[in-house]
């Protein structure tokens, strides 16, 4: 019998699949959710606009209609192109397909989102991480010399950073495209909850710059619809590895529903953020946690006592609460812990838990 270690490749079996955390019966804080569903009555508005849909025919293979959408919407520029795919996942997929003859690697600040590196991987192309500093902000010189030494073919910023939450200096970032002899992600990912973004920068005048985001931390996780901005010309260049039909029917529907509705999930952002500013306090107040990250995102990075990360999250998910333990590998994350800012009532329930975490712990 014919063995994947006879025809896969080393780094990709070496690599563990994605791994989801079992989250039943457990409020979630884990995945950078939007914990709000929508009232009854916009529910029943949405399932109302589904109905009609062909489900016997294949989508728009062009997305015409939810990319006009998105455009408008978002504000991606006129000049600009715009790339569809099942999640922001694809699109990254995707970047690292068209790149893997190139000789060239990825290139990206670490820790960051762990996609990067395992697609880059997966594609076989090299990774080259480089180590933020010790407040997990940009290492300038670090960077500019990895991109003078490594060329890379795709710089992946995301942009605030996930896991740390962490917005980079907007001026540093310029310095990198500009410093950067391939192309440049932005991933926007959370820029919901930031108040900066590169989309209005796509054009002519940085070709090499690249703008993604997603709907999924907006609160339509379940759709799977992420989007790539850049010059038309690598627009065009990208396509041709896009499945065709990547967007399904029910997904284009509903994006463009929720976009007529826009203000709702504008405001469940704008609770969160305000949320996210008393989670803060609250978590700096407590004594068993060395520091908490400066966010930009949905979602708090903070470091408990010396060798107690791990003891610290199982204590939380035996109370019920299920949030990341980032630090779980050590490194520079050891000890850390990341949680989604949820609804009020659960982050009360988050806190209260992890008080008794720290007590034990
Ligand atoms: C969550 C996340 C994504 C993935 O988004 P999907 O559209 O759900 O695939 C991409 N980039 C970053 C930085 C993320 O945190």
């Amino acid at each position: 019998m014919t063995l994947p270690a006879d025809l896969m490749r080393p780094e990709v079996l070496g690599q563990p699949a994605y791994a989801v955390a079992d989250a039943v019966g457990l409020v979630k804080l884990d995945a950078m959710e939007n914990p709000y569903p929508w009232p009854g009555a916009l529910e029943a508005a949405w399932l109302e606009c589904l109905r009609g849909i062909e489900l016997n025919r294949y989508p728009d293979a062009a997305a015409q209609e939810v990319t006009a959408v998105l455009r408008a919407g978002h504000g991606i520029p006129e000049s600009a192109g715009c790339l569809l795919g099942n999640g922001s996942d694809e699109l990254i997929q995707i970047l690292i397909t068209a790149v893997q003859g190139s000789g060239r690697p990825v290139v990206a600040p670490i820790p960051t989102f762990v996609m990067y590196e395992v697609l880059a991987r997966a594609g076989g192309v090299p990774f080259v991480g480089v180590p933020l500093d010790a407040d997990f902000d940009l290492d300038m010189d670090a960077m500019l010399q990895a991109l003078a030494e490594h060329r890379p073919a795709l710089l992946f910023l995301a942009y605030p950073n996930n896991p740390t939450g962490r917005l980079y200096d907007p001026g540093r970032v310029r310095e990198m495209i500009a410093a950067n002899p391939g192309v440049t992600v932005i991933d926007e990912a959370y820029a919901p909850f930031s108040g900066h973004s590169f989309l209005d920068q796509i054009g002519e005048a940085i070709p090499g710059l690249m703008v993604m985001r997603t709907l999924s931390k907006l609160g339509l996780a379940g759709l799977r619809l992420g989007y790539l901005a850049a010059v038309p010309e690598w627009i065009e260049a990208l396509n041709r590895l896009r499945l065709p039909y990547n967007v399904n029917s029910l997904t284009q529907r509903s994006v463009v529903f929720a976009f007529e509705h826009a203000r709702e999930l504008e405001a469940q952002a704008g609770r969160l953020r305000e949320q996210r500013g008393e989670l803060v306090e609250a978590l700096v107040a407590k004594s068993g946690i060395r520091r908490v990250i400066p966010s930009d995102a949905n979602f708090l990075l903070f470091q408990v006592g010396e060798g107690q990360g791990q003891s610290v999250f199982e204590s939380l998910r035996s109370s019920g609460v299920l949030i990341k333990h980032s630090g779980a590998s050590g490194g520079t994350l050891a000890d850390h812990l990341r949680v989604t800012i949820g609804t009020p009532a659960e982050n009360r329930t988050f806190l209260e838990a992890l008080d008794r975490a720290l007590t034990t712990g």
